[in-house]
Formats: structure tokens, C-alpha cells, sequence
């Protein structure tokens, strides 16, 4: 049997990121009751504030303030904790896996594919065993416990090549998430020596290896430059125009022959488009991305939206310069294309005309550390305390919902009254140790 004809349009949207969440939260403001039903479907029940884990992960927010639950924000929509596996558009369904396991088909009307990129590892020895990426919550939240955890080892280790390694600190990608969780995780453990009576800042060794000749290229080079130099004013070693070459048991070698061992590889080299795109019946270009149209519809398909890291969207305030040109993945976009997306949907459920999407990139900010940063914003270049300050306030003004905003504020100045916390909690990433052992005993 058929939908009758009056029942709502089921509009389905794939991920809870920047563009999910802000594509829901425009059409449950402009839909009208029985207009559409609006369901999101993510694997988390969170959006992640992606620009702020650098920052989570010093300690200077609360994990839990960078995170937006979408049942909450989202009281007019149908959230669903599931993971997207398929999608056969031509049947209109999405099958999708929920965490006990089963699978299940959801049926739609409309279709918007936002699920954002995944990180692009390649295939160097030990890197799947030894490396973590830096992309979600419990990625910053591991890593603010294990680096100050290895201060905690290597203070009382006897072994100075152990100790060496505990202290060694390896980051992979100079892009936006490796420069700003490399800048405040240095800042913060640097602090935290002041607690230590054996290890002195030197004994920190932080690395950067980059295969670029330069770093942040969101920025343009001569701030790329300063950001080199500020780091390696700080100690630490910048590797540009360098592979890596091998992982293996935590040893690291460089493809310039640099060799040392580190306990700590992060990995932050890229991203790609979400893999489940390419199992999809939806056009994807060379680089598993959605082809989209600038109205942000799917290209050639009816009823498919898409925006942000997962969609090809034609940039065209550059298309008189380079007309293949395309937005490039940023949150800066997804939050503006997600803006759109909804107003677009709407107008099309009610018969007008989707507008095109046009955004000139104003620039962008960065920060390196407590009161250090790099802003490059309407073509004025600005370094150090101003552009962490610009950073700071940018991205407040960003976070969704008041709630975020005022939790964020409140966690910087209580970090600013009662100085920085650098207490390790390493004993989160293996809770049941403790139980297992007294269970053993
Ligand atoms: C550390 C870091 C710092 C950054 N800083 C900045 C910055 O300062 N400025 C800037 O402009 N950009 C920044 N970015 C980039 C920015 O965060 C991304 O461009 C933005 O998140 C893209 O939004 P999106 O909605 O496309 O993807 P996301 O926000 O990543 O959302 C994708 C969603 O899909 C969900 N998902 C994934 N797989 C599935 C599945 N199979 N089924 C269902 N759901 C799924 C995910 O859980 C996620 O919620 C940063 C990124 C990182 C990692």
C-alpha cells in the first residue's frame, strides 16, 4: 500500500555533525506542524564541536561543553543512534546498524547525506597498531590523559631510553587539527612539569613531520612560516617536506633517515570523504565525495541533499579564477551550507527554487597554546595573544546554542581564576584494570 497523499514528507538526514545538526535545527524552525517529519540518524548522540578539541584536550574546556546532544537541541526531530551502512537511493532506504548489532531498513521522501570525512591513514608499518587520530571527543579526551599520564611514568622510570621514549611526542599532518592539538597538548604538559621535580621542560621532545613544504595551508604562507617558527622557538622539531616511514613498536623513521622512539604518534595527515559514499548508488567523484550541484541537491538525482566534508559543492566565489573550483572541507562552510540546505528544502517542499550556494572565505584562525595563536582573516594577518583572542572569540560566537556558549565562557574563567588543571586521569582509558586486579588477587 502507498503513503497517503497528505502524510507527512519524510525528510532522513545521515549524521549529527555541523551539518546535520544545523540543517535540523533550520527546518524544525521553518517547517510547519505535519509539514515534514525530520529524522537524524548518527552513530553518536552528540554533535561534536570539532574547532574546539584542541582546546578540550589542554583542559581549557570541559570535554562534555564541546559536545551538543542532539536529542536535546532537536526536540521537534526523531533522533536514532544508529550507524549508516548503506544507501539505495533508488529505493529510498538507508539500512543502517544499531549498537546491539541488528540491522534495519529506514524508508524516506528526502535524503540529505551529511556525514562528514573519516581520517585518511596510509599504509605505514605500525601505524594501525601504534597511532590515534584526532577527530572526536574520546580522541582528545585519550589523549589529554596519556600524555600527561607519560610524564606521570617517566618520573619514576629508571630506564633513560624508556624514559626518552615516555617523553617523546610525535605528531603527523601540519593541517588546522595536528598544529592546534600539537600547540595546546605542548603548552599544557609544558605547564605541568612545574609539578614534577625530575622532568624539566627539555625533557619534553615534541615532533612535527609534515610532507608539505609548509604547514596550515588554510592560511597563507608567511603566517604558515611564523606558525614554524613560533614552534621551534618552543622546542619543537619541525620536519617539512618529510614521510614518514615506519611506526613499528613505537619506533619512528623518517624518510630524511631521522630515527627516534616515541610513544605517542598521532596522526593527523588528512582526511577523506566518508567510505560509506562509495558503497552508496549515489555519484561520487575521484576523491568519494557526493557530486553536488551549487543548490546543494545531488547531482542528477532528485530528492538527495548533501553538504560539508562528505559533498563536492562548487565554490563559486573562485569560479571566474578556476571554474572546476570546489568548497574546500571546513567548518566555516558546513555551518553556511547547512544554513542554506534547510531554507532550500523548504522552498522546494513548497514549490519554489532552491538558491545556489555562494560564500567567499573571510580566512581563518588558529590557536597554539594558551594566549598563542595565528589569524589570517579578511586579509590581515594577526599573530600571538590578538589571534588566540580572535580564535577564542570566533569560535564562541559559533558553538551552537546559548547553553554551549555559557558552559565555555564559565570553563575559561575558571581556568583563568583558579589557573589550569593538569591532573591526569589515565585511569579512564583501561577502567576495568583496577577490578581485575583485585579480582585476580
Ligand atoms: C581537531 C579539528 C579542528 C578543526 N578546526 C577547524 C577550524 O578551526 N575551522 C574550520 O573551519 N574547520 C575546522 N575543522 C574542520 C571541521 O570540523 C569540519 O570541516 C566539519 O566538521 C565538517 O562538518 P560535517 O558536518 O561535514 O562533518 P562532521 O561534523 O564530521 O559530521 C559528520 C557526522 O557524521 C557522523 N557519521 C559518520 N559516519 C556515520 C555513519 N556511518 N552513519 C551515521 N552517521 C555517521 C559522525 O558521527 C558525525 O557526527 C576542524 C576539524 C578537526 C578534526
Amino acid at each position: 500500500m502507498g503513503r497517503a497523499k497528505t502524510a507527512p514528507t519524510r525528510i532522513l538526514i545521515l549524521g549529527g555533525g555541523y551539518v546535520g545538526l544545523y540543517t535540523a535545527l533550520g527546518l524544525q524552525r521553518k517547517l510547519r506542524g505535519g509539514e515534514a517529519s525530520v529524522t537524524v540518524v548518527d552513530p553518536q548522540p552528540h554533535m561534536t564541536y570539532q574547532s574546539f578539541l584542541p582546546e578540550a584536550a589542554a583542559g581549557a574546556i570541559e570535554p562534555r561543553h564541546v559536545v551538543v546532544p542532539l536529542r536535546r537541541v532537536l526536540k521537534r526531530c526523531h533522533v536514532l543512534t544508529v550507524r549508516v551502512t548503506k544507501i539505495s537511493h533508488g529505493e529510498k532506504k538507508v539500512t543502517v546498524e544499531a549498537p546491539d548489532g541488528h540491522q534495519e531498513d529506514i524508508a524516506y521522501d528526502v535524503l540529505v547525506v551529511a556525514l562528514g570525512s573519516v581520517a585518511r591513514v596510509m599504509p605505514i608499518p605500525g601505524l594501525a597498531e601504534q597511532g590515534i587520530s584526532f577527530k572526536t571527543i574520546g580522541e582528545a579526551i585519550y589523549l589529554r590523559n596519556h600524555v600527561l599520564s607519560k610524564l606521570d611514568a617517566a618520573s619514576s622510570c629508571a630506564d633513560d631510553e624508556l624514559r626518552r621514549k615516555l617523553l617523546t611526542f610525535t605528531f603527523v599532518g601540519g593541517g588546522f587539527a595536528g598544529i592546534e592539538a600539537l600547540g595546546e597538548l605542548e603548552d599544557m604538559a609544558r605547564y605541568a612539569t612545574r609539578y614534577y621535580e625530575n622532568i624539566e621542560p627539555s625533557d619534553l621532545r615534541w615532533v612535527l613531520v609534515e610532507a608539505a613544504g609548509r604547514i596550515l595551508p588554510e592560511v597563507r604562507e608567511s603566517l604558515g612560516v611564523y606558525t614554524v617558527l613560533q614552534l621551534e622557538r618552543r622546542g619543537i622539531e619541525v620536519y617539512l617536506s618529510t614521510l614518514a616511514e615506519s611506526f613499528e613498536h613505537g619506533h619512528v623513521i623518517l624518510s630524511d633517515g631521522t630515527e627516534f622512539d616515541s610513544d605517542t604518534i598521532v596522526w593527523t595527515a588528512g582526511v577523506k570523504s566518508n567510505p560509506v559514499l562509495a558503497s552508496s548508488d549515489l555519484p561520487i567523484d575521484d576523491r568519494g565525495r557526493l557530486r553536488a550541484k551549487a543548490t546543494l541537491q545531488v547531482d542528477g538525482v532528485a530528492d538527495a541533499w548533501t553538504a560539508g566534508d562528505n559533498a563536492a559543492v562548487p565554490d563559486l566565489s573562485r569560479i571566474d579564477e578556476d571554474p572546476a573550483a570546489l568548497c574546500a572541507p571546513s567548518a566555516q562552510h558546513a555551518v553556511r551550507q547547512a544554513n542554506l540546505l534547510a531554507k532550500n528544502i523548504v522552498a522546494v517542499l513548497r514549490d519554489r527554487e532552491p538558491k545556489p550556494y555562494f560564500h567567499r572565505n573571510v580566512g581563518s584562525v588558529a590557536t597554539l597554546g594558551l594566549h598563542k595563536g595565528v589569524a589570517d582573516v579578511y586579509n590581515v594577518k594577526v599573530k600571538g595573544f590578538i589571534a588566540w583572542a580572535m580564535h577564542r572569540g570566533y569560535h564562541v560566537a559559533r558553538v551552537p546554542t546559548f547553553n554551549r556558549k555559557f558552559r565555555v565562557v564559565a570553563d575559561w574563567l575558571l581556568g583563568g581564576l583558579l589557573r589550569r588543571e593538569v591532573i591526569s586521569m589515565g585511569q579512564i582509558n583501561n577502567p576495568r584494570a583496577e577490578f581485575d586486579r583485585v579480582s585476580r588477587a
